[in-house]
């Protein structure tokens, strides 16, 4: 299921760094095209690997209900020994914490035991999910990072670790880890199933196609592509990777300019930081529009900080495909 091994992953690294490119001054239009290209690409080919797993999660669920012999009329019976065996005997290959968590506190009511096995299938599928953004964040880090290297036109420079890429993947706005999202996304999403269920089997029976629309629409929450359109949190965290990956280990000194995609849905925040300066690691002091207070405010910071100056910027979150770039003057 790997989009790329990771051995590959850094000879495609260590090739690019070796290349000695300087590119050409770009205008803000190239810039952006040049940043999100490899990312976007990374993103377009990882959406059918998401949604094959939420697809396979129907016939998983399916073959459960059959499996532990589940209707509504049973939902507070507790289950036979039969089906004890089975929980006792998948239990052993568990790591997810709220899996854990639910199999040391659940009684053996079918509906309890319905909603630990459940839990069980999605996590499988969201260990999968984990490994399958990983490969994102790496394609991604190391192209920004290989093109931050030859806009600085450093020869000598540093590969990036996974460490420190997936150091890189919080979700905008909540600030929290990537992992730490899908964590209380996978909660939500099993809940959410559960309650489908039973209201499914309340009403006779499982009508599988809603079943698929169900678990489709939870794989836009990781990620949604429709032509050049992307939303989702992956999507949400990889444009952090990115950035961070772009602005990672510059010097005291080092500015960065601000560029934003300047189109009809362009937003106030990001129109007005189009084409400010940084400093990367000493304090600044710029102006931009806040939504919160409706008005352009002074903001004073130190260095780059993500959803203030540093895109994707939030106060209204939004999908934004703004960047920052070496290449100061505006052509
Ligand atoms: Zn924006």
């Amino acid at each position: 299921m790997k989009l790329y091994q990771n051995d590959v992953k850094l000879k495609h690294l260590k090739a690019t760094l070796d290349r000695t490119y300087f590119p050409k001054e770009l205008d803000n239009k190239e810039i952006i095209e040049r940043r999100w290209k490899q990312t976007e690409r990374a993103l377009k080919k990882a959406q059918p690997h998401i949604q094959a797993l939420y697809r396979s999660l129907r016939d998983d669920i399916i073959s459960l209900l059959k499996e532990i012999d589940f209707d509504y009329s049973k939902l507070s019976q507790n289950v036979p020994d039969r089906v004890k065996r089975i929980v006792n005997e998948r239990k052993k290959k568990w790591k997810n914490p709220y899996l854990l968590y639910l199999a040391t506190t659940h009684n053996w009511t079918y509906r309890s035991v319905l909603k630990l096995l459940i839990c069980s299938l999605y996590a499988s599928k969201y260990e999968e999910i984990k490994e399958i953004s990983q490969d994102v964040f790496v394609i991604s880090a190391v192209d920004t990072y290989s093109q931050s290297v030859a806009d600085r036109r450093i020869k000598d420079a540093v590969l990036l670790s996974l460490a420190t890429i997936l150091s890189f993947a919080v979700m905008p706005v909540i600030q929290n880890t990537y992992d730490e999202y899908l964590d209380s996304l996978l909660i939500s999403q099993v809940d959410e199933m559960e309650s489908f269920i039973l209201i499914s089997q309340m009403n006779v029976s499982i009508d599988e196609n809603s079943l698929l629309k169900v678990l489709i629409k939870q794989s836009h929450r990781i990620l949604y592509v429709n032509e050049d359109k992307y939303s989702g949190g992956l999507e949400d965290a990889v444009r952090v990777v990115s950035n961070s990956a772009y602005t990672y280990d510059t010097k005291p000194d080092q500015q960065v300019r601000f560029v934003a995609e300047m189109d009809e849905k362009t937003t106030r925040m990001c129109r007005s930081l189009n084409n400010q300066i940084f400093y990367t690691n000493k304090e600044n002091v710029f102006k931009r529009y806040s939504a919160q207070n409706n008005a352009i405010i002074e903001v004073k910071c130190n260095g780059l900080v993500q959803g203030l100056n540093m895109p994707p910027i939030s106060d209204h979150f939004h999908w934004c495909r703004s960047t920052l770039t070496y290449q100061i003057t505006v052509l």
